[in-house]
């Protein structure tokens, strides 16, 4: 029996999200300049707000997080050079070699299993002095860890790895995509955790729900020269205060995260719960749950059969889907998921 589909629950990313009624007339009425001539005002402000937020001197707008990070990697590091950071960190991972093709520089993956690397495992691989090696040009950590399953990492284990490189006089940046996500999982104020750190980007188009946008967040000098590679990369951009008053409007709102969150943990639950015992819950954290399905057929046949009933998300691994909650879902979204999923196994799975 086909089951009618009335709506998409789209669980495969919070990227989802679409700009609100607040944002759209905030981007239909904001003030606008060529930023490339650094005109636009409101640009300026929400770099304005990035910077205080994070309490770093400045920030610089950037079309997407991936711009931002490979603009910070190009402004941090000297072709040549050597780059540690995590094994399933974005950078390394999803950002398309981007390390090699654009800095020119040689990857050092570490474990980062459970978010981040460890202290002692970084302090190995900062290179010494020998005529063979490379030099270490930069560490780059993650907050919230994507590919762990959106785990928060707490502020003592991010200052103990930056501790090991400041000894040695290696910058950090943060990947903090999510880190606003973190900030309200671990009860931290977003500047207290990036105090470290030397440069942060972070997204606000996933979560908070702007169209697009991130911001790289460091020093007067070091987001001037970021700003060069900005532009370099294409990112230069015009009257983009339309894009930047969404992003204003999407800083407020940070705190409605924590309703994300509250949905993730419903979801935990009914995946938990769920009575069928290939299917159970393989982790929760922040936005992000974990499914995991042990059944012959795979996880690949799970996203397939979910999708056949309007369930949309993103298959991890042979045995794992990855579920996202967001803005754009209510309590009723969730609700309807344990419905579609009762209603997959209670016909057989077929
Ligand atoms: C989404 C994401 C990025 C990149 O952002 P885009 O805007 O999609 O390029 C970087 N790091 C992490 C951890 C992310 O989740």
């Amino acid at each position: 029996m086909a089951i009618a589909v009335e709506e998409i629950i789209d669980l495969r990313s919070d990227t989802v999200t679409r700009p609100d009624a607040g944002m759209r007339k905030a981007m239909a009425e904001a003030e606008v300049g060529d930023d490339v001539y650094q005109e636009d005002p409101t640009v300026k402000e929400l770099e304005k707000r990035a910077a205080k937020l994070l309490d770093k001197e400045a920030a610089l707008f950037f079309p997407s997080g991936t711009m931002a990070n490979q603009a910070a990697v190009l402004t941090h590091t000297t072709p040549g050079e050597e780059v540690i950071l995590g094994a399933d960190s974005h950078i390394f991972y999803y950002e398309v070699a981007g390390l090699a093709k654009l800095s020119g520089v040689q990857a050092r993956i570490l474990p980062d299993e459970e978010g981040c690397p460890e202290p002692e495992d970084i302090r190995e691989a900062i290179r010494g002095d020998n005529i063979h090696f490379p030099v270490t040009g930069l560490l780059c950590l993650e907050n919230t860890h994507n590919r762990s399953g959106g785990l928060p990492v707490a502020k003592n284990r991010l200052r103990a790895c930056c501790e090991v490189a400041r000894e040695k006089g290696i910058p950090v940046h943060l990947d903090g995509a999510r880190i606003f996500n973190a900030s309200l999982a671990l009860d931290v104020p977003p500047a207290e955790l990036v105090k470290d750190c030397d440069s942060i980007m972070f997204c606000l188009s996933k979560g908070l729900g702007a169209p697009m946008g991130s911001l790289l967040t460091g020093s007067k000098d070091f987001i001037e020269r970021a700003r060069k590679n900005r532009k370099l990369l294409g990112g230069g951009l015009r009257q983009v205060g339309v894009i930047a008053a969404a992003g204003l409007v999407a800083l407020e709102n940070r705190e409605e995260l924590q309703k994300d969150h509250q949905l993730a943990v419903k979801l935990a639950e009914i995946i938990r719960d769920f009575p069928d015992e290939d299917l159970g819950l393989a982790n929760q954290a922040t936005n992000f749950v974990m499914l995991e399905y042990t059944g012959s057929k795979g996880a690949g046949w799970l996203e397939q059969k979910l999708a056949e009933v309007g369930v949309l998300c993103n298959k991890l691994h042979d045995s794992k889907l990855r579920l996202l909650t967001h803005r754009d879902l209510e309590e009723k979204h969730i609700d309807q998921f344990a419905e579609r999923l009762d209603n997959i196994f209670s016909r057989g799975g077929e």
